[in-house]
């Protein structure tokens, strides 16, 4: 049983339709998927409108929950709280911030101002997040992602070692960009172990990801 709320197709940089990607991602074993391509004011609508409909498909006829979702990425930092609402008002039913990766750097504050934002669900691969951020995100129910992606997933220590002390809420997503990088349940459980995740924090992420999906359901 997989859930992975990161993952992208060609409506921004991957390389398959979002059916062709969460057919494969059926086959996986995936029980949700959250397709979440890149997105500022320019492509939110169009983005929004078109993955719908394969989401809509895919729900119908397969046993899987498929989201329309939209990562905010390399947007200024202080426009985050007002382009999450906006993403959420056009009908995105998952709203995850690219954080500041080691690999990929975004405008600084960008994980302050996404983990202090009510319409933020997740913040991906946050990378040498602080105390401070980790701390905010605990309190208002922000989603930590600990990330399979190469390049991404060189912060998965840190974030970890301090998220966890704050008592942050963690998920394990591919960041898929094709296929290929999709996961299985064997996969998804090593990222977590390789990132420092005891069992029982691992059983843990299945509870997280069961947990936001109850509430993206709620929203709809
Ligand atoms: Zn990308
Ligand atoms: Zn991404």
């Amino acid at each position: 049983m997989v859930y992975d709320f990161h993952t992208h197709t060609t409506f921004s940089d991957g390389v398959n339709i979002p059916i062709e990607l969460i057919r494969f991602a059926v086959a996986n074993g995936y029980k949700g998927i959250g397709i979440t391509d890149h997105a500022s004011y320019s492509t939110i609508d169009f983005i929004i409108e078109n993955v719908k409909k394969d989401c809509e498909l895919a729900n119908k006829f397969w046993d899987i929950s498929a989201i329309a979702g939209i990562e905010l990425t390399n947007i200024p930092a202080e426009s985050i709280k007002d382009m999450a609402r906006y993403a959420k008002s056009e009908g995105a039913n998952l709203i995850i911030v690219h954080g500041q990766s080691i690999v990929e750097e975004v405008e600084e504050n960008t994980n302050w101002e996404a983990v202090n934002c009510p319409y933020v669900d997740i913040l991906a691969h946050p990378g040498l997040l602080t105390k401070r951020e980790a701390e905010a995100a605990a309190k208002n129910g922000v989603f930590i992602e600990i990330s399979a992606r190469q390049g991404h997933n060189l912060g998965n220590g840190n974030t970890v070692k301090v998220g966890r002390e704050a008592g942050v809420k963690f998920l394990i997503n591919s960041d898929a960009h094709s296929h290929e990088d999709l996961l299985t349940e064997e996969l998804q459980k090593k990222v977590g172990m390789g990132a420092g995740l005891s069992k029982q924090e691992i059983e843990e992420v299945y509870t997280n990801f069961t947990a936001l999906m109850e509430k993206i359901k709620s929203r709809t």
